[in-house]
């Protein structure tokens, strides 16, 4: 199948406790391989995946980013959340502590991120039923009182995996628009609190700034040129 050369990148992150099965997530989803070997995620890493979904004619790209959970990679991990059109926030279904740490992680989605980014609450582990500590119904309750979605995944059985990240890109298409649909007024202002929109309207600024004074330059020119001309047969004419 031929790939188109232009796609969409949607950023998305996968937040949560270490353990939740966030690596192992993305392996399942981009490789379609399971391990249940525990790599500890050495700060950030990402994949990507072209999907077979379009928005307005271009090619979808998940530009997946899997993050570390553990306090000492929060500052190199949430400095990647700026930009990010989505988030996985996810628990480990068999451990009440990352359960208890979505309200963090969340709070930290909503302080880091000034673009209002999706977001959906993922339980992941349903295989281990015996040993699962959190209910479906403290589950939806949680993802309810947060104003998102929730699933319920087993990476390890392939349960709800795709289905999780769909939901996601369609949340996130809803919100985008056409970017010819961007007012011109809106275009060079920059979001609250976003040092990159930022440099991006400085860029964009002096962009501006530099047309202008090449435009003045040449106004000036033609002027020194004409009353040069003017002068040049001012002088012919008196000393003929
Ligand atoms: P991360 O720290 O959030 O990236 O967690 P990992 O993806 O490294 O997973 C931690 C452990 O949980 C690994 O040993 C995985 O094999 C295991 N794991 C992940 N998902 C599942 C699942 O759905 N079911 C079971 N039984 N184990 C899982
Ligand atoms: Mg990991």
């Amino acid at each position: 199948m031929d790939e188109p050369k232009f796609g969409r990148v949607f950023k998305v992150l996968f937040v949560g406790d270490s353990k939740a099965g966030k690596t192992t997530f993305l392996m399942r989803y981009c490789d379609s391989t399971f391990t249940s070997r525990f790599v500890p995620t050495v700060g950030i890493d990402f994949k990507v995946k072209i999907l077979d979904r379009y928005i307005y004619d271009e090619k979808i790209k998940l530009q997946l980013w899997d993050t570390a959970g553990q306090e000492c990679y929060l500052r190199i991990t949430t400095a990647y959340f700026l930009g990010a059109k989505g988030f996985v926030l996810m628990f480990d279904l068999t451990s009440q502590d990352s359960f208890q740490s979505v309200r963090k992680w969340m709070t930290l989605i909503s302080d880091l991120t000034s673009n209002n980014p999706k977001v959906i609450l993922v339980g992941n582990k349903s295989d281990l039923t015996e040993s699962r500590v959190i209910t479906k119904e403290q589950g939806m309750d949680l993802a309810q009182s947060l104003g998102i979605e929730y699933f319920e995944t087993s990476v390890k059985d392939d349960t709800k995996v795709t289905e999780a990240v769909d939901k996601l890109v369609t949340l996130i298409c809803s919100a985008t628009t056409k970017p010819t649909e961007v007012p011109i007024t809106t275009m060079f202002r920059p979001p609250e609190n976003s040092s990159m929109q930022l440099l991006d309207y400085d860029r964009q600024m002096a962009e501006l700034r530099n047309r202008r004074k090449s435009k003045e330059i040449f106004h000036q020119g033609t002027i020194v040129f004409v009353g040069c001309a003017c002068a040049i047969l001012f002088c012919a004419y008196y000393f003929k």
